[in-house]
């Protein structure tokens, strides 16, 4: 019987899976395992669309669909957590597994302790996340550094630090280092992020670790919970999915790369937030940045904590309708309900009409209001610093200065 905090390689024993799958296909055998045996109604994953710059959200209900979820998408830069709010009812009345990122987990959590999704309808399949590239980017990366068509590549991947890509003619890698300083690379907001290993799901799977004759052929899976343990058990007691125990040699490395990339996490929060400014400065270069806003709301929609039936942002009080760019309060608003619980996913960049770097913008407060009160977002189910405040107590304090008004907004 497995446990939280044991370690493996895995690999499925289903051929059409294997044939597809990035690193072995447990990932995909497990799916396919607990959507057979009705653990779960549905699987929700990612395929293939068009070509390799189009990750396809899907829901699969028929295990034998499976097979075109497998293989890993770098330049699909979707959240997953948003889509179970915004489509699936926030698996209220469904029981559905799903593959996650760190910043998916993230935002699942978020979500939850906000009553928005179910958590225990939803089974977390991790995968290890060195990074995602922005299909814009690619394209641009692909054609101009690697000298490739971009619709020539078939195939790529991110290994031992290089983007790698498989074209009509062969293969070609460079280093990442090397494109992220000619300004390619992984999305911002991916060099930012400190979420690796996603010990939030029930299971981490990644390849970092898988060593010897396993290497490429299996993934190494981390136990990180009882549902997590009993799922691989079962479906290693099915025959679906063969482990073996992960080498202290494979996990020290594991553990090295997940070091290491941590560092450089924090090498780009120093330099991305040092060029931000600080205090009067930063503030004024938002305040510049949002000026090209055109208030298309993508930042809001996309957002994982953005929820709200109500938005205030369109109350008229706050924000005065028929203003292109918005009054800054827009973007006051978002940072007030939002700067405790960002989990950088890098949604609202990302799809921002104007390439506003909002996702910078609003991790640079998250990290602010992380030193001073200690609350790290997306990692647990302990509440956002503003369910903390109460209410009562900040009225009783502003009655006792002479006014029950934060500000008077209808002077
Ligand atoms: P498969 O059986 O091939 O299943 C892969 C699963 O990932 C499928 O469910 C598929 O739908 C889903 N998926 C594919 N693309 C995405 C996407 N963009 N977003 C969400 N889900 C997706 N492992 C490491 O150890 N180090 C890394 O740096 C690393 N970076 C990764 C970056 C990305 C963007 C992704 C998606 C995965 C990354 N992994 C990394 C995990 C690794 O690539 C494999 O997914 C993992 O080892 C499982 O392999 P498998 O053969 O069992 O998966
Ligand atoms: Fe991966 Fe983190 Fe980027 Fe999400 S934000 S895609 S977990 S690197
Ligand atoms: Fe993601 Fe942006 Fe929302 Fe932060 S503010 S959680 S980066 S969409
Ligand atoms: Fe809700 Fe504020 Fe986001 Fe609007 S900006 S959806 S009010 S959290
Ligand atoms: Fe403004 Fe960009 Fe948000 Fe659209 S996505 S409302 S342009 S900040």
């Amino acid at each position: 019987m497995s446990k939280k905090g044991d370690m493996f390689y895995a690999w499925t024993t289903d051929a059409a899976i294997a044939e597809k799958a990035e690193l072995g296909g447990a990932v995909t055998g497990l799916m396919k395992f607990m959507l057979e045996k009705k653990v779960v109604d549905a699987v929700f994953a990612v395929k293939k669309g068009q070509d390799i710059y189009d990750a396809v959200p899907t829901l699969v209900t028929d295990p034998k669909d499976l097979a075109q979820t497998a293989g890993s998408l770098h330049c699909g830069t979707l959240l997953m957590s948003k889509l179970v709010k915004k489509y699936l009812d926030g698996a209220s009345g469904m029981r559905i597994a799903m593959t996650v990122k760190g910043c998916d987990a993230m935002g699942l959590y978020e979500l939850a302790k906000r009553q928005q999704v179910n958590l225990d309808n939803i089974v977390m399949i991790g995968v290890n996340c060195g990074g995602s590239v922005s299909p814009v980017t690619a394209r641009k990366m692909i054609r101009e550094k690697f000298g490739v068509d971009p619709d020539t590549v078939h195939k790529e991947e991110i290994d031992k630090g290089q983007f790698i890509i498989e074209y009509e003619g062969g293969h070609k890698g460079i280093s990442m280092d090397e494109l992220e300083e000619a300004g390619f690379g992984r999305r911002p907001n991916c060099r930012r992020c400190k979420m690796k290993v996603p010990r939030q799901a029930d299971l981490a799977c990644g390849n970092w670790g898988v060593m010897g004759d396993k290497a490429g052929k299996a993934t190494f899976v981390e136990v990180c919970s009882e549902k997590g343990a009993k799922i691989l058990d079962d479906a290693i007691k099915a025959g679906v999915i063969k482990t073996e125990a992960a080498p202290e040699k494979g996990i020290e490395m594991r553990k090295k790369v997940e070091g290491s990339m941590l560092k450089l996490g924090d090498k780009w929060r120093a330099k991305d937030f040092a060029a931000l400014g600080e205090g009067r400065e930063r503030l004024k270069k938002i305040i510049k940045d949002t000026s090209r806003c055109i208030k298309c709301y993508s930042c809001i929609e996309a957002c994982p904590i953005c929820y709200c039936v109500e938005c205030s942002t369109k109350k008229p009080y706050f924000v005065p309708p028929g203003q292109v760019p918005p009054s800054f309060m827009f973007h006051l608003i978002r940072f007030a309900h939002i700067a405790d619980s960002c989990v950088n996913c890098g949604q609202c960049q990302e799809l921002c009409a104007m390439d506003i770097p909002n996702s910078l913008h609003m991790h640079a407060q998250q990290v602010e209001l992380e030193k001073m009160f200690g609350h790290v977002p997306g990692v647990d189910m302990s509440l956002p610093l503003l369910a903390l405040v109460e209410e009562r107590e900040e009225r009783d304090r502003l009655h006792a200065i002479g006014s029950d008004q934060i500000f008077d907004i209808f002077k």
